[in-house]
């Protein structure tokens, strides 16, 4: 798998993103950290997957970066928020091992997704791996909560073929309370997209009791099919599994007694996308 620049580092292979991972670039030198998201060659990556089939379309390669500055109250990768929590990745070695997956990649319809965390906290790594996955041919997805946006320039979106966008909600003070942070540029970069012709999946959590309010979702299926180049909605249904590392990095975690939604409630949530002619999974 991708060989970390420090020797005691752990494999970045993970059986899933799930795993929970803490300083693990800890030791890199404060002015390295800010060399590196200066210029992008190098970055840090929570973990590395393969034969992912959520991710985007066909099977394929994920890497989730570190470092976010979102705090959702449903994040089930805490431990993606700190940067130095990741292990540090030169774009070299990144590169040379997707280059391995290419013809694999190509042959199952499927390619490479950086996710995270927020793969744009690591805006010039991103940018450049992205851009040198789709110069091997290899189709590109950014996974994203879309705030970030702005430091992309659009000839470096066109190294992009797919952006998986995060709506959280629609109302602005929920916005704030779910996630700590404004709605408006994540908005703003939906509707640059738009107007680019950027193809883009959305994907909404339905959290019981947090997202789940019939207005707020119809409003969110009005704007998303307005925008006219989303090919498809993924209605997430909230879990637990991130739970145990809310207790283990010691953070207060608020939704200890927020169950999974129904499948009833999923399927009225997909038919609210439906109901406005977007295609709701
Ligand atoms: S944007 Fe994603 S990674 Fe960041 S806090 Fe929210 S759910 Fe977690």
């Amino acid at each position: 798998m991708i060989e970390a620049t420090q020797s005691k580092s752990p494999s970045l292979a993970a059986g899933s993103p799930f795993e929970l991972r803490v300083n693990l670039g800890q030791d890199v030198p404060e002015s390295d950290v800010r060399t590196a998201l200066a210029n992008g060659d190098m970055g840090f990556l929570h973990s590395f997957t393969t034969g992912s089939t959520v991710d985007g379309p066909g099977v394929r390669v994920v890497a989730w970066t570190a470092g976010c500055h979102w705090r959702c109250l449903y994040c089930h990768n805490p431990d993606t928020w700190t940067m130095t929590n990741g292990i540090p990745v030169t774009l070299c070695k990144a590169t040379e091992e997707l280059r391995k997956y290419r013809s694999g990649l190509k042959i199952m319809s499927g390619g490479f997704t950086l996710s995270g965390g927020e793969p744009l906290m690591q805006d010039r790594f991103a940018v450049k791996l992205l851009t040198a996955a789709h110069g091997m041919g290899i189709h590109t997805a950014v996974e994203t909560n879309g705030s970030l946006g702005g430091r992309i320039t659009d000839a470096e979106l066109e190294k992009i073929d797919l952006v998986l966008l995060g709506i959280k909600t629609w109302d602005p003070e929920r916005h704030r309370r779910l996630t700590g942070m404004e709605i408006d540029p994540l908005l703003n970069f939906a509707r640059r997209l738009a107007t680019r012709r950027k193809p883009v999946w959305v994907r909404f959590v339905l959290v019981p009791g947090l997202t789940d309010d019939a207005n707020d979702i119809a409003q969110i299926a009005k704007f998303t099919a307005s925008l006219g180049n989303v090919e498809r909605v993924e209605v997430l249904p909230f879990h637990q599994m991130g739970r145990f590392k809310w207790k283990a990095l010691k953070l207060s975690y608020l939704l200890d007694d927020v169950q999974p939604p129904s499948s009833g409630a999923l399927e009225h949530a997909c038919a609210q996308f439906r109901a406005e002619g977007l295609a709701a999974y």
